[in-house]
């Protein structure tokens, strides 16, 4: 069977499979046990015998397009997954065939570019000038003033990335000699986990996680604040950087960043914006308020594959000076800047990745089909969809909302303890016909929806809650 045969195979199934989804048709999540599916797809003796084209792969994509989740379907409201537009599928497919792994400019020219084109966008949205070293002036770079960016597999490892970054300020030997044991990471008891784990990564421990003093829901509390870090550097600690959100996970709420930066300024703290999620409100005009101020941060993480459509994984990580980020994984970067003639910019020095893929290009098709605009547009949409979720939900006997959504996250839970609130979850997915996420804030537990579809309708939503109700109904029975 020749590979464009499979390919329309291939095309025909996924056509198929987005139809079923888009029409609800069908469940958003089923969950096989395992075993069945490992012997149902034929797994080991399809790796142990090939074979696996023509229709022998029509039944395999069936079984496995079965058993993987609808994310286009509306009825999708779970995780802070993208479901991508299909044109950053067609990157992803551009991307595999090619194969250029593009850390260096000579594995991927194209791909390398687009990169450079999407961190250039992404740092004229936050209000930094672009990078001088990725506009062919690596040579005098170190001299000239600019953002800087590279895109990495995923926010974790961005936030990791920024972080060694302003390790490389507070701590320039620490490449070299190690991490001193007095650096502390400040940040809100509603960051990400991903904050915790780099500090595990840099050998800190999880006890230099220090929570600055923040509201109930985990916004940090400015107020409090210059008192919080006279008091860290007189137990003789050194704040390597304070960490805001925007938005938390959670919630998706955002920190008053201005704010924050001022102090921050005030005493060289190095300030990391967490925008994993909520970075994309900066397309829209109409939401960018909620990160304003964004512009006085040291560093700002975005991931594409959130909020902009792109398939997973890509992320930016994006600084307010080109130079820190050449420090974060090398003492010394005078090397970068040798005599050769470079005709483009080598991102290798700015990453954990070796190999990298063309992630760029996912992020690229998603925005360059329709425009920034329709981006924008969708966000908008979203989060007044999630406003309205939540003024629903008030509506409805029994029902509480966690707090007033600022972007698509709701979190809202029915009277009754949080066992009920885990149960009401099992049992639905049991069903398959909704997804739904849970969380823990302000003290108790919440169901959590994450309207990433843009084909979700207040109906949909309404249609959760009747089978929510139902099987209320049941629990309440036994
Ligand atoms: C999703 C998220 C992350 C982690 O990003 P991944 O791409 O899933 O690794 C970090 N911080 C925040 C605030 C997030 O929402």
């Amino acid at each position: 069977m020749s590979f464009d045969e499979d390919a329309r195979i291939t095309l025909d199934a996924l056509s198929a499979f987005a139809d079923h989804a888009r029409r609800r048709d069908g469940k958003v999540v089923n969950q096989p046990p395992a075993h069945r599916l490992m012997s149902d797809l034929d797994v080991a003796r399809l790796i142990a015998e090939g074979g696996l084209d023509g229709e022998r792969l029509r039944q395999f994509l069936a079984t496995y397009l079965g058993a993987s989740t609808r994310l286009l379907d509306p009825r999708y409201m779970a995780h802070q997954v993208a479901v991508p537009s299909p044109q950053s599928a067609l990157a992803a497919l551009v991307d595999s065939f090619t194969n250029n792994a593009m850390a260096i400019y000579e594995m991927g020219p194209a791909a390398a570019t687009v990169e450079m084109g999407v961190l250039d966008w992404m740092l004229g949205k936050i209000g930094w000038p672009a990078d001088p070293a990725a506009h062919g002036q690596a040579a005098d770079a170190r001299s000239r003033e600019g953002g800087g960016g590279v895109l990495t597999h995923g926010g974790s490892l961005a936030n990791l990335t920024a972080l060694l970054a302003a390790r490389a300020r507070v701590a320039p030997r620490a490449w070299d000699e190690g991490t001193p044991s007095n650096l502390v990471i400040l940040c809100s008891p509603a960051n990400h986990y991903s904050i915790a784990r780099a500090a595990g990564i840099m050998g800190l421990g999880q006890r230099s996680v220090k929570y600055v003093p923040a509201d109930d829901c985990g916004r940090i509390d400015v107020a409090r604040l210059p008192a919080f870090l006279d008091a860290i550097v007189r137990e003789g600690l050194l704040p390597m950087a304070l960490v805001a959100n925007a938005c938390s996970t959670a919630l998706g709420l955002y920190d008053p960043l201005r704010d924050i930066a001022a102090v921050c300024r005030d005493r060289g703290v190095w300030l990391h914006v967490d925008g994993a999620h909520g970075a994309a409100a900066l397309v829209s005009p109409r939401l960018r308020h909620l990160l304003d101020g964004v512009e006085l941060a040291d560093s700002l993480i975005w991931d594409a594959h959130k909020m902009l459509r792109s398939s997973t994984l890509c992320a930016a990580v994006l600084v307010r000076d080109h130079r820190t980020l050449d420090h974060a994984f090398r003492e010394e970067a005078s090397y970068l800047f040798h005599d050769k003639d470079q005709p483009g910019f080598d991102f290798i020095h700015r990453t954990v990745e070796c190999t990298k893929a063309a992630i760029g290009l996912k992020v690229f098709f998603a925005l360059a089909h329709e425009g920034e605009r329709a981006v924008a547009a969708m966000i908008e949409r979203q989060t007044a969809l999630a406003k309205e979720a939540a003024r629903y939900f008030r509506e409805q006997p029994g029902m509480e909302v966690a707090v007033e959504p600022e972007t698509n996250i709701v979190c809202f839970r029915f009277d009754g303890p949080d066992d009920v609130q885990i149960e009401l979850r099992r049992r639905l997915l049991e069903h398959g016909e909704f997804y739904i996420s849970t969380a823990e804030a302000l003290g108790k537990r919440w169901l959590r929806i994450a309207l990433m579809n843009p084909a979700t309708e207040l109906a949909d939503i309404e249609a959760l809650v009747a089978q929510l109700d139902r099987l209320r109904a049941d629990i309440a029975a036994t």
